[in-house]
């Protein structure tokens, strides 16, 4: 489906199947001489076949477009390599950029499994055989242009201006045209999901308090149309960063009640366990593996954040993150 949501920028549906998310809000600005696309859709036939009618439909040539990634997550990301391959110019952060070039090697999943068992999940040798950062990834290596906070992508009368926002990933990148007053908010703001806020790992430190300052940084500017890549437009920006503030103090009281009732040492599955997830599946166990590593992920984040505001005690004991409340 394509929807015509300002002058010269399409909203392009690309479907994500048995995906929670749905649905990926691919945005193209079609200006004279040439397209900007923001966001590709997942490397599978499916997300391909999507993209490319949304192409034929807008008459656009792949060999005269500039295609943005927002961030590394696959579904964003995924036919970047394609797409270069066809002509097209890719532009990117270079931390996620180079993320995405190590995602490639076996090494990064075997660090990013052992990070997991320290937080207490099993993590069996087909753990990501399903996790769509590794089968819906560029499976091949492509150039891609640095984009950074200051950078500017112009088409036409509009010149966005690249704006950096840490936090859904550590280096996330969002489009601002503030003369027409149109915002791409990637996964930096969602409505009606809450983006997911992962740890990273401690070359990352305190991401969530980084996701916060993102949420700050923006807030002021003047917007009057927020193109996010999930979901619905949004009208009112600052009430949803409002909102989404709220549900994290929201998630960091939960995890502190969780602890404070515990009253001894949790592993981080062990909290993420407890917490209430907005996930079709009857318990815990029947989460499947890629949801297990994003709950885990998320409730680590909160985790390392209130133990940085000593709010929470970590410590590691054979191999194993450990948490409890200060008091005890
Ligand atoms: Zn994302």
């Amino acid at each position: 489906m394509i929807e015509q949501v300002y002058e010269k920028i399409y909203r392009c549906e690309i479907p994500l199947p048995e995906n929670p998310l749905k649905v990926l809000n691919s945005y193209i600005i079609k200006g004279k001489d040439k397209a900007v696309i923001i966001d590709t859709g997942f490397n599978s036939n499916k997300c391909k076949e999507a993209f490319y009618h949304n192409l034929n439909r807008l008459d656009i040539d792949i060999r005269k477009t500039e295609v943005i990634v927002t961030h590394l997550h696959a579904d964003h990301s995924g036919l970047a390599h394609e797409l270069y391959r066809q002509g097209a110019k890719v532009f990117m952060s270079k931390g996620d950029g180079n993320t995405t070039k190590k995602m490639k090697e076996e090494k990064y999943w075997i660090e990013i499994g052992l990070q997991l068992k320290s937080f207490g999940l099993k993590v069996g040798e087909d753990f990501f055989d399903t996790h769509p950062g590794k089968i819906y990834a560029p499976s091949e290596e492509f150039d891609f242009t640095p984009l950074k906070e200051g950078s500017t992508v112009v088409v036409d009368e509009y010149r966005f201006q690249v704006i950096s926002v840490p936090g859904h990933t550590p280096d996330m990148i969002n489009l601002y045209e503030p003369k027409h007053e149109v915002y791409f908010s990637a996964d930096h703001v969602l409505d009606p999901i809450t983006p997911n806020i992962a740890f990273w790992g401690f070359e990352y430190p305190l991401i969530l308090n980084q996701y916060f300052q993102s949420l700050k940084k923006i807030y002021s500017l003047k917007i009057k149309l927020m193109l996010p890549s999930h979901r619905k437009l949004i009208m009112d920006h600052k009430k949803r960063i409002d909102e989404l503030l709220v549900h994290h103090q929201h998630r960091l009281q939960e995890i502190e009640t969780i602890l404070a009732q515990n009253k001894g040492d949790m592993t981080v599955e062990g909290v993420a366990k407890e917490m209430e997830w907005k996930i079709l599946a009857k318990d815990w166990d029947a989460f499947p593996p890629p949801q297990k590593s994003f709950a885990v992920a998320e409730a680590m984040s909160h985790l390392e954040y209130l133990a940085h505001k000593e709010r929470v005690h970590m410590s590691e004991k054979n191999g194993l993150v450990y948490f409890r409340i200060m008091e005890y």
